[in-house]
């Protein structure tokens, strides 16, 4: 496995433990050459996704494309690593279950809508302003509003 830090090809593994209740390997590694620790997931893959993207074109279903979006929504957001690493293996899960091996972006960025909804709101925002790309500013404070609680009665 590769540092992340230098580059160096021949890192050392110095503990793996189970994780997520034993549906990840959690390894610990360290880089000889610069020092750096790092820590990576080990876990199966039960199908080969490929994502649809709106255009058409098609692309290898990658986790930790995933993952990066989800810890951008969720930066500086009061939720443990521990439960962002579930959430993920939730939603891939989810898709590798889904009976097809051919998934619209568009799915993947409702499950994943519909997951962070339920761990943070502000990180549920975060991910939708992004990911709807909405054309003008009044349907995001639309979609904002309706967010709210009691938002709708004020009007
Ligand atoms: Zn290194």
């Amino acid at each position: 496995m590769r540092c992340p830090f230098c580059g160096n090809i021949d890192t050392q593994v110095k503990d793996s433990r189970p994780a997520e209740d034993h549906v990840a390997i959690r390894r610990r590694r360290f880089c000889p050459a610069c020092g750096g620790r790092f820590t990576t997931y080990e876990r199966v893959q039960l199908r080969d996704l490929v994502v649809i993207k709106s255009n058409g074109r098609r692309e290898d279903f990658d986790r930790d494309k995933l993952e990066r979006s989800v810890r951008i929504a969720l930066q500086k957001r009061p939720v443990d690593p521990e439960r962002i690493d579930q959430m993920v293996s939730g939603i891939v899960r989810r898709l590798e279950s889904m009976g097809e091996t051919d998934i619209p972006s568009k799915t993947i960025g409702e499950i994943v809508m519909e997951a962070l909804a339920r761990i943070d709101t502000v990180a549920y925002v975060r991910f939708a302003s992004v990911y709807k790309n909405f054309q003008a500013a009044d349907d995001f404070d639309k979609f904002v509003s309706e967010l709210r609680p009691g938002a709708a009665a004020e009007e």
